[in-house]
């Protein structure tokens, strides 16, 4: 039998996992992804402790469908970027496995085999697929990211897509060296 009681504090107010907010639309200025508008924005900094656990899928309800750590920091980065005159915004984010696997097919008519495989992962491997991958542009914004997201919990994770960023590390104070590209996966 089982007692899987819900043991929520009664009287906590810590975590709201879904506050929408219509504060994020101010940063939205210029050609921006329809995927953020109306998004929750947290205006407050990082916090200790709010590390991400990539183990854990983000729960739905996420406006981008991601996992809502990743959610939250690409948003304050794109804050960060705005204050800077930058526009960033999101190109990709979630996929669905089978929306994956058109990005491997296309690649592959592309580019061929070994080539395509530097630049795709299969659904099973990629990290867009569970949420915890973002591409970002324009050009100018991916490389403002380059330079501020590692400060932001945002690694750059394979160094011939300048665009694409995952979460710092759970229990990592540093991005790791970024891996060449995706070939590894294969
Ligand atoms: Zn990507």
């Amino acid at each position: 039998m089982t007692t899987t009681t819900d043991l929520r504090p009664p009287r906590t107010t810590r975590r709201t996992p879904r506050r929408l907010g219509l504060g994020v639309l101010a940063l939205l200025v210029a050609g921006c992804a329809g995927l953020v508008h109306g998004l929750a924005h947290d205006p407050g900094h990082v916090t200790d402790g709010a590390h991400p656990s990539p183990a854990e899928p983000g729960p739905p309800g996420t406006a981008t469908g991601l996992h809502p750590e990743l959610e939250r920091r690409f948003l304050a980065a794109q804050q960060a970027a705005a204050a800077d005159d930058v526009v960033l915004t999101l190109t990709s984010g979630l996929r669905t496995a089978a929306e994956q696997q058109e990005l491997v097919d296309e690649a592959v008519a592309r580019y061929g085999v070994p080539e395509a495989y530097r630049w795709v992962l299969p659904p099973e491997q990629s990290a867009h697929v569970q949420g915890l991958a973002v591409d970002v542009g324009p050009t100018e914004g991916a490389y403002w990211l380059q330079q501020h997201g590692p400060d932001l919990g945002l690694c750059p994770t394979y160094a011939n897509e300048v665009w694409h960023f995952e979460l710092l590390p759970e229990g990592a104070t540093a991005c790791p060296e970024p891996r060449p590209d995706s070939s590894w996966a294969w």
